[in-house]
Formats: structure tokens, sequence, C-alpha cells
């Protein structure tokens, strides 16, 4: 028997409007048995969501504002809700819990609390509306006493509750503390609900719905509408994700991933768009395309270490990567020379450790020098398709070549699932526009 657990996300239930839709598309399949919602998301450029006016509500309490302020705050969110229950003509009053989270916020139940009403409240509405069960997640799901998120307990508790309700609706982005305090996931954490609940329910297919129609090739503000990827395994996406192309939350990959569950990203404003497939393996590839996808981050700097003979001194390596590790410097990258080795960090966090970086080294490694360069675009061409098609490399180097852009480093991972270039930062959008151009015609 089919299960799917399907997630939406705020701009999917911004309005009354994003309701129908959303109800539509549940009630369109049976199979769509648990559905996880976010709170109420942008109308519009201009709008507020509803998690950040709960947080902004949360703060004037703090700051001890006057009460007209706070309540003038508040009644905002109350409008928001009560506007989606007129609209939707439902027979539901939910006053008594807008008065009761209010009250518990004034007593200061915690910022966390705050920000997870926006789900509560939209997931009890949404619930009313589907006809619906409501599971709390309060009551399925657990973090531990130092704040990480219990997989296991999790999962047992969500298993157990969903066996007895074949249709519920299960807010996304909380769960509970062992002292029954309410703890939030990070930023955009409904994802990592809906993620746990397919994984529960043994989902067939973990739908998550956005305001996309799926995974892009390349950053749609960089490159002119980008095709949309229609299948990524795990591992290309979490390359892609790293650089900076997001859709989905990073964390929401593990419970599905393990479980063997693909995700589908879909569109609530074009349902019948095939969206992205995330999947652990996939068997082919676009053969015309050849890559994935391509994403990159500017902010990188690269520290050159230059010495006669280095490659016969054993142990230079370990030695200056031990500098990076007592100073609690995760490294990018680490193209090496003969007799050159550079590290490839993230300029802000090394910002303050310039000086004692560049001593260290001199001391310790007695190089003939030793510098650093800011101003570093990283960019990752990412494909599984790499591995079996030759040239690929040649493709994203002469595509820079022929757009006049110097390539600063080069790495591929010795996967061939990612060729990364560093270029200077002036460059970037040029050249993402560059290798983008090569391989999608
Ligand atoms: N509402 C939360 C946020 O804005 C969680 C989510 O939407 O996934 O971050």
């Amino acid at each position: 028997m089919q299960v799917k657990v399907v997630k939406f996300g705020g701009s999917s239930l911004a309005d009354a409007e994003h309701f129908r839709q959303v109800a539509s598309i549940v009630k369109a399949d049976p199979t769509r048995k648990y559905v996880v919602p976010s709170a109420p998301g942008k109308r519009s450029k201009e709008d507020t969501k509803v998690t950040d006016m709960l947080y902004g509500c949360y703060e004037l309490i703090k700051a001890r504002e006057p009460r007209e302020v706070i309540d003038a705050a508040y009644d905002k969110i109350c409008e928001r809700y009560n506007g989606i229950i007129k609209e939707l003509g439902l027979n539901f009053d939910i006053s008594g819990e807008l008065e009761y989270v209010k009250n518990a916020m004034l007593h200061s139940s915690g910022r966390d609390y705050a920000a997870s009403r926006g789900e509560y409240l939209n997931g009890l509405i949404l619930a009313k509306y589907l006809g619906f069960a409501f599971i709390d997640a309060e009551s399925v799901i657990y973090f531990r006493d130092n704040g990480t998120f219990d997989e296991e307990k999790t999962n047992a508790a969500v298993a157990e509750e969903l066996a007895k309700n074949e249709y519920a609706v299960i807010p996304g982005f909380y769960g509970v503390m062992p002292n029954g305090t309410i703890k939030t996931f990070s930023r955009g954490g409904s994802d990592i609900t809906g993620s746990i609940v397919a994984r529960a329910a043994k989902a067939t297919i973990y739908e998550n719905w956005t305001d996309v129609s799926g995974f892009m090739m390349a950053d749609p503000r960089l490159v002119n509408n980008p095709c949309i990827i229609q299948e990524i395994t795990y591992r290309e996406l979490r390359e892609l994700s790293y650089m900076g192309a997001t859709v989905l939350h990073e964390d929401a990959v593990f419970p599905v991933r393990g479980a063997g569950i693909p995700i589908n990203i879909r569109n609530t404003n074009r349902p019948d768009d095939e969206g992205t497939w995330i999947v652990s393996r996939s068997n082919g590839y676009d053969t015309e395309k050849i890559i994935t996808g391509i994403a990159g981050k500017k902010g990188f700097s690269v520290i050159t270490i230059e010495k006669d003979m280095m490659n016969s001194e054993v142990g230079f390596g370990r030695k200056l990567l031990e500098i990076f590790e007592d100073n609690d410097l995760p490294f990018e990258h680490l193209p090496s020379g003969i007799d050159t080795m550079s590290v490839v960090v993230s300029t802000a966090l090394i910002e303050e450790k310039r000086d004692k970086l560049l001593q260290t080294i001199s001391r310790d490694l007695r190089p003939d020098s030793v510098f650093i360069e800011d101003g570093l675009a990283l960019i990752a061409v990412v494909g599984r398709g790499m591995v079996k098609a030759k040239g690929t490399a040649a493709r994203v180097c002469d595509s820079l070549a022929n757009a006049g852009i110097n390539i600063r480093m080069i790495d591929q991972g010795s996967s061939e699932l990612n060729i990364v270039v560093g270029v200077d930062e002036g460059e970037y959008e040029d050249s993402i526009r560059a290798i983008y151009g090569e391989f999608v015609h």
C-alpha cells in the first residue's frame, strides 16, 4: 500500500487561496495521508512570514515594551489566521488558542515556543479544513537534554501515532525537550519534520511542495530561466547545497536517505509539473547535458606556502594542516604543486586569525614565502555523468577561457562527481553563465 507524506512550505500556505490549492492536491491522491505544514509565509515580497512576526513579538515582550505595542503586534498575527479561516468559510473558532498562546508568550514560555506556534496554529486549521486528525509534534518529536534530535525515540513515537490515524496533519519545525519545553529545529526546519514523518510512515515518497517546480540547475538570479533538474542523487544534492544552492533544509535528507525514500520537490502553484526527484542511486544521467547542476559562493581566501624541496620534506603537509586545526579552521581545498601548497579557506573565518596564522606558519615551517590572497569565488560543477563522459573538465576550462576568465584554482574530486574552480569574485557571475551556457543549450 502506497503512503505519501506531503510537506507544504510557508508560501504554499500563505493565504486561503493557497489552502484551497493545498487541499485539492492532498485530496487528488488518497495515498497522500500525512501532511506536514509550515507556518503561513509571505503573500507578497513586502509581506512578513508569521514565524518572523512571532519572533518579533517575542522580542517586544523580552524588551518589556508597553502592552499596547505587544498587543498590536500580536493582533497582526491573529489577523493572518482569522483571515484564512474566514475566507475559507471554515466553522472553526481559533480565538481560544490564540489567547492561550499569547498568554504563554507573556509568561516567558521562550523563544522557540513562540516561533513554533506558527506551525502549530496553521496545523490546527489545515487539519480542520482537510478533515484529518491533528497530531501535535510536541507529543512525538523528541530532543535530548543537550538539544540534539533524538531520532530513534522520535521514530518509534511517530510510527505509533500514525498507526492510529489513517490521515493526519503533523505541524513542522518543532518538538519537545525532556523537561517539556518546546524546541524548534533551525530555520526552514519543517522540511526535517516532513522527512521524519516519511521515515516513520515507511512512505513510498516524501513530497516536498514549495513555490518552484524543483531544483534548478543554476541560480535563477544569475542564469535566465535555468532548467529544472529532473533527477539528482543525495550526494550530488549535498555538493550543490554545500555551495549555496537551497531548496530543502540540509538536515532533511538524513531520515529519508537512510530509509531509501525518494524526495519529490513539487510546485504547489503548478501541481502538474513533475518536479525534481532526489534519489539514493540513479542508473542514468542526462546524456545531453552531462552535468546535473552548478553552484558557487564568494568569500574565500587562498593561503599559499612556497618552499624549495617541500615535496621531499616528510610531514610538511601534516604540520601545515595542524596549524589550521589548532586554530579551529576548516579548509575547503588543498591545491598543491611540487614546492607549493595552498589552503583555501573562508575569508570570514580567518578574519581575526590572519596575523597569528602567518606568524605560526613562518615560525613552524620556515617557508620561503607565505601569503594570503582574498577575493576568491568557488564554483562547483556537479554531475554523476562526469565519470562516464570524457572531456568535461576541458569543457569547463574552455568555457571560462572563451569568456576571458582566468581560473585561479581547479580541483576535481576523485569520485568524479564534481569539478571545483576558483575564480576572481568579480568574475563569479560571468563564470556561472559561461559554464551553464557550455552544457545547456
Ligand atoms: N516556519 C519556519 C521558518 O520560517 C520553519 C519552516 O518554514 O520550515 O523557518
